[in-house]
């Protein structure tokens, strides 16, 4: 065995879980010394939001319910103004990582204290990377300033989450925890606590899907959730992260789905160079092979399989492929271009590995 050796980075949170959380959130808000929050939401949980509001009494300053996919920069400077009119002292995101990416690009710029309130498994929460969309490109970067102060999760929020969101951000949140355990800055701790993510989100997504209001799996899947936010904030992500990045910001494939039909094919393309993480995945998984069970877990729970399901067109994967190798970054087994290729093949198709 190597002696160990290792950096282990950890980031401040404040972390409130558990059914009936969301009641904490006053007392949470005063706990910053902030009395005029300004709550973001998506348009589509509005009505989640102003309950939010109501919750908040006098402490609410007001809505912005704007939040869309990938944070363009006009959404993101609207806010900003809005926050600014108001005199807003804090920011309270509840949604998932569309409306945390909201909150993070208005606390980048102003600072302002961020308490999010999960209601999917994106992971945003956990992490200091925002992002910002503009002219057609995703700028990302890392910021202490944008990582949430407190962070809400009560598992009652998510029993709305349609079944394949459920799926594909249960999945998306594996991933996170799939690609901390072969990370270049791996080290005991994450790779810990990304194993138990992939544990608990695997053996409670399946009931959340059939059973969206099956508080028992809620909870477990939340949980999962939350250390898969930890793996995505502690580790640098690898091959896995980055084709969904490009697919997502070059093709405009949808997150968590793509997330759900690559994460098999990019485990498959690692595991012989990353033996002993991809033994992890598999013990968490209850299974011999981690590929093999990502992809019958994606297919049980009704998700997507193949990128032509999402949208892609089979004459953008040589781009998709020239783009996977064209910045070198850290990745257990070396780019090959031809073997990406091939990768992306097989997710286009959505073969089994
Ligand atoms: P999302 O936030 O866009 O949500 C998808 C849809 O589901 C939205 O309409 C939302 O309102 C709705 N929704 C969410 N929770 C719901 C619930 N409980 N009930 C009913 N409807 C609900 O999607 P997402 O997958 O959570 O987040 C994806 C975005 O987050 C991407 O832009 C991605 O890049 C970003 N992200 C960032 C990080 C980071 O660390 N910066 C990490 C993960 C994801």
């Amino acid at each position: 065995m190597t002696p160990l050796s290792f950096v282990y980075n950890a980031l401040p949170a404040r972390v409130i879980f558990g059914l009936g959380s969301l009641e904490k959130l006053p007392e949470e808000v005063d706990r910053l010394g902030a009395s005029r929050a300004l709550v973001l939401s998506t348009p589509e949980q509005q009505v989640a939001a102003a309950g939010i509001i109501a919750r908040l009494g006098p402490r609410a300053a007001g809505l912005y319910a704007n939040a869309v996919m990938h944070v363009p920069s006009e959404i993101a400077q609207a806010a900003r103004a809005r926050a600014e009119e108001l005199r807003a002292d804090c920011l309270v995101a509840a949604g998932g990582g569309s409306t945390t990416g909201l909150a993070k690009a208005i606390a980048l710029t102003s600072a302002l204290p961020i308490v999010a309130i999960p209601t999917s498994y994106a992971g945003s929460e956990m992490t200091p990377i925002w992002g910002l969309t503009e002219g057609g490109g995703k700028k990302t970067g890392r910021d202490l300033r944008v990582l949430p102060k407190t962070v809400i999760y009560d598992p009652a929020l998510t029993v709305t989450m349609p079944p394949l969101l459920s799926a594909t951000s249960g999945i998306n949140a594996i991933a996170h925890c799939v690609e901390a355990l072969y990370a270049k800055d791996a080290n005991p701790i994450v790779s810990m606590i990304a194993e138990e993510g992939i544990r608990a989100l695997a053996a409670s997504l399946p009931a959340a899907v059939r059973e969206p209001a099956n508080l028992e799996a809620r909870s477990q899947a939340l949980y999962g959730a939350w250390l898969g936010g930890i793996s995505l904030g502690a580790a640098g992500m690898a091959l896995h992260h980055k084709l969904c990045h490009i697919l997502g910001g070059a093709f405009n494939l949808p997150h968590a789905e793509t997330h759900t039909v690559i994460l098999p094919h990019a485990a498959a393309y690692n595991a012989s160079a990353a033996p002993e993480a991809m033994a992890r995945a598999a013990r968490a998984l209850g299974s011999d092979s981690a590929p093999q069970a990502l992809y019958d877990l994606a297919a049980g729970l009704g998700a997507p399989l193949s990128l032509e399901t999402l949208g892609m067109k089979a004459d953008g994967l040589d781009r998709a492929a020239d783009l996977a190798v064209q910045n070198p970054y850290y990745n257990p087994r070396p780019l090959a271009r031809a073997a990406i290729r091939q990768l992306l093949q097989d997710a286009f198709e959505g073969r089994r590995p």
